[in-house]
């Protein structure tokens, strides 16, 4: 079976979800490939390994810590090249739609960003795009070089195919502009020890009906009473009362959560298009006509000032 390249992310040394996700999608059209970026250690291997990858390919450099994207463009390039992989894989997130898009242009590849699934195709992999806000499929495949296939998170479930993978290391030589782009300071962003909200498995999200950023306490109290994410719709991103990092839609995150509250938010479609993936979606609005209620699995009318409050309470007693 041809290699099927995923490049992996981790954070804080551990591999992230959606990385994972992308081993699932590699084994039905190929052998999993698993690129690592930067140093290496026996719990990212044994990880990549219950999850399909038969080989681990590992590149450690300065640059790839040292400057921005193009190091890790160029490290996947290399590997790409040296594999000739079926597809090359890479999680739909600002970076890793800026590396995947420079190593198509680099290959000479056809790319499809924001995918949904990936199935076996006659000549290249069957790529599903969710478009126009969620309403339609559509099924795309790659005409051109080795496709290259930008995956959105918690687009499938996790699944383990446990192998012992090898190991191997592999030198790049990196292009002067590729150190064109220093990173000169981080500073790490205070934690609010709430789960990420892409990765979160449930979560509470409060709209325009929330009407004040100090009501936004209520929605962090059912969220931390569920142990979840917070999230918002644009109307209370726009209005200040939450950070635009946590908005939900079509120019915010994609979520699919095992469980999706939604307080206060009507569900425009450019809403729905970011959460209508959610497993279980409970709906708090006062208004019975809300659309959110047309695709929410429980409902409850009422105003969530009373509501929330009371379901965080309950949430304690149990
Ligand atoms: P509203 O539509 O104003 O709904 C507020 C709801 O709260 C109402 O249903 C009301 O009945 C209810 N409510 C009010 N008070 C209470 C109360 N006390 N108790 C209970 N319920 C109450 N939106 C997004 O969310 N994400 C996106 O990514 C996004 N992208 C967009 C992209 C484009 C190009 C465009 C044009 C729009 C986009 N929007 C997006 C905006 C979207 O169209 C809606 O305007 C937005 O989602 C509305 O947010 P909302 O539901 O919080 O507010």
């Amino acid at each position: 079976m041809a290699p099927v390249l995923v490049l992996i992310e981790r954070v804080d040394g551990a591999v992230r979800k959606p990385s994972l996700e992308l081993l699932t999608l590699a084994r039905r059209i190929g052998e999993p490939a698993a690129l690592v970026l930067g140093a290496i250690d026996d719990t990212t291997v044994a990880t990549l390994g219950e999850h399909g990858a038969s080989t681990v390919y590992t590149v450690d450099a300065p640059e790839l810590a040292d400057y921005l994207i193009v190091p890790a463009a160029e490290a996947v390039t290399h590997v790409a090249k040296m594999l000739d992989p079926a597809a090359v894989l890479v999680t739909s997130g600002p970076d890793g739609k800026e590396i995947a898009g420079r190593v198509a242009v680099a290959l000479d590849s056809g790319i499809i960003t924001d995918a949904v699934d990936i199935s076996p195709g006659d000549s290249s992999p069957v790529v599903t795009q969710s478009v126009f806000s969620g309403t339609w499929l559509a099924d795309s495949t790659i005409t051109s070089g080795t496709p290259v296939i930008t995956v959105r998170t918690n687009s499938v479930a996790v699944e383990t195919a446990p192998t012992t993978p090898a190991v191997e290391s592999v030198d790049v030589a990196f292009s002067d502009l590729a150190r064109s782009a220093k990173v000169t300071g981080t500073t790490a962003k205070e934690s609010s020890g709430r789960p990420d909200l892409t990765d979160a498995a449930i979560v509470v999200a409060g709209g325009r009906g929330m009407g004040s950023e100090d009501a936004f306490t209520l929605v962090e109290g059912v969220a931390d009473a569920l142990g979840g994410a917070v999230a918002a719709s644009r109307a209370a991103t726009d209005m200040g009362w939450y950070g635009h990092e946590f908005q939900v839609g079509q120019t915010g995150k994609t979520v699919s959560p095992s469980l999706y509250v939604a307080a206060g938010i009507s569900g425009a479609i450019q809403h729905r298009a970011g959460m209508q993936g959610s497993k279980t979606i409970v709906a708090v609005n006062k208004d019975p006509k809300a659309p959110i209620f047309e695709i929410a699995d429980f409902g409850v009318v009422g105003d969530l000032h009373t509501i929330l409050p009371a379901l965080t309470e309950e949430l304690g007693k149990r």
